[in-house]
């Protein structure tokens, strides 16, 4: 199956919030998975994070996590490059409490220096991470991401060759892959070019637990700038749709749109109509 996750709890959601609420609301609204966006930092109340299991599991909501923008795996500080472990790792600590999935992850910044380089960085950092999370016996995905600019680490190459080292999956950002490419990846054509190219590295099963990003973007040649309501977007999204469908693909596909649950439900509707 392929839940349609909200990205953050509701707008629409009454009261103070709060990831409980959140659930309980979008679960009203007939959407059936959300992704936790820890992206200031990560919440480490255990009890906090145990309502939100029991929730989720009594609602059958799916979970995925975004762990903390303040990561960069290529950083030559001794100091960053741990904080940025250490971020990591809690995130799939915590998301693994929640019954998460997989927790995506912003990988690197290239910091001028030659993407060969950066990607040994990232892989080294990469090795040690997950050793670490065995030890602590995580098995929850690290799903690190297509990257939207073209300063960051985390092209589809990059982050599937890095994955499948480490027999983890990515989080295809469809939304950066269009932006980061300056209106590239957008047709019917290109996303099964893309699926075809994931499902080279990492097999015809990988394609049935996936975890997406999809929403309108602003860019330019840099790439991103800002991601957009899917309406007010060149973003083919009814192309991709039909792709999703016609290839059975699987997992999460989070809707990171500014209209959030509008834009989940947009999607999700408009795929239960698909023949
Ligand atoms: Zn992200």
């Amino acid at each position: 199956m392929l839940h349609f996750a909200v990205a953050g709890v509701p707008r629409s959601t009454p009261g103070s919030g709060g990831t409980v609420l959140g659930l309980r609301h979008a679960h009203s609204l007939g959407i059936t998975a959300m992704e936790m966006e820890w992206v200031q930092r990560v919440p480490m109340n255990e009890e906090r994070i145990l309502a939100i299991q029991k929730t989720a599991t009594d609602l059958g909501m799916t979970l995925t996590v975004h762990a903390p923008y303040f990561i960069n795996l290529n950083s030559p500080e001794e100091e960053k490059l741990e904080a940025s472990k250490i971020r990591i790792l809690n995130a799939m600590e915590m998301g693994q409490l929640a019954g998460a999935k997989s927790v995506c992850v912003h990988p690197a910044f290239y910091m001028k220096m030659d993407p060969a380089e950066v990607y040994d960085n990232v892989y080294r950092a990469t090795d040690d991470i997950m050793k670490r999370a065995q030890k602590k016996g995580l098995t929850i995905n690290l799903g690190f991401e297509t990257m939207g600019k073209i300063t960051q680490f985390g092209t589809l190459e990059e982050v599937l060759k890095l994955s499948k080292e480490f027999g983890i999956y990515p989080t295809v950002d469809a939304a950066h892959m269009h932006a980061r490419s300056n209106g590239k990846w957008n047709t019917e054509k290109e996303w099964n070019e893309m699926f075809d190219i994931y499902e080279s590295y990492l097999g015809p099963e990988s394609l049935k637990s996936m975890h997406l990003h999809y929403s309108g973007i602003e860019y330019s040649e840099k790439g991103e700038r800002k991601h957009l309501p899917l309406l007010e977007s060149d973003a083919k999204w009814e192309d991709f749709l039909h792709v999703l469908k016609k290839r059975g693909i699987e997992g999460a596909l989070v809707c990171e749109s500014p209209l959030m649950e509008e834009d989940t439900l947009l999607l999700q509707n408009a795929f239960n109509k698909l023949k």
